[in-house]
């Protein structure tokens, strides 16, 4: 089912976009919860990370490859950052699209 990540691709909504390929959108999150706060989403409507199949392989190679370019243009690759993939209830989702949180710009924390 399309969600709110899927009217940002489709620019029915706006956002602010900083990268996008044939496969992959990245854009800020609208509530940060560090000084950089990527989200990086397929164009493809994936729910979660229970939903990926064989053949989305390539586009989670494209995801991780955009976010590594992002982490460089960004000056954070050095210094470091996090990537998390919320999955349902327990993992705390809230937007059914498959997407990457790409945190960085301060030293994080613990995991949970
Ligand atoms: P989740 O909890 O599903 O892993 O993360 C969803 C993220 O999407 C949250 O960090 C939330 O702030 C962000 N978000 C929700 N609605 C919008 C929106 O309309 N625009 C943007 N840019 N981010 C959103």
């Amino acid at each position: 089912m399309a969600t709110i990540f899927t009217k940002i691709i489709n620019r029915e909504i706006p956002a602010t976009i900083v990268y996008e390929t044939d496969t992959v959108l990245a854009f800020k999150d609208i509530a940060p919860a560090a000084p950089i706060h990527i989200l990086v989403v397929p164009k493809k409507e994936i729910p979660t990370i229970n939903d990926i199949t064989p053949e989305d392989k390539n586009i989670i190679g494209d995801m991780y490859l955009a976010i590594a370019h992002i982490a460089k243009e960004l000056g954070i690759a050095e210094q470091g950052y996090r990537v998390i993939t919320n999955c349902n209830e327990y993992g705390g989702q809230e937007v059914f699209h498959l997407h990457f949180h790409l945190l960085g710009g301060k030293k994080m924390g613990a995991l949970v």
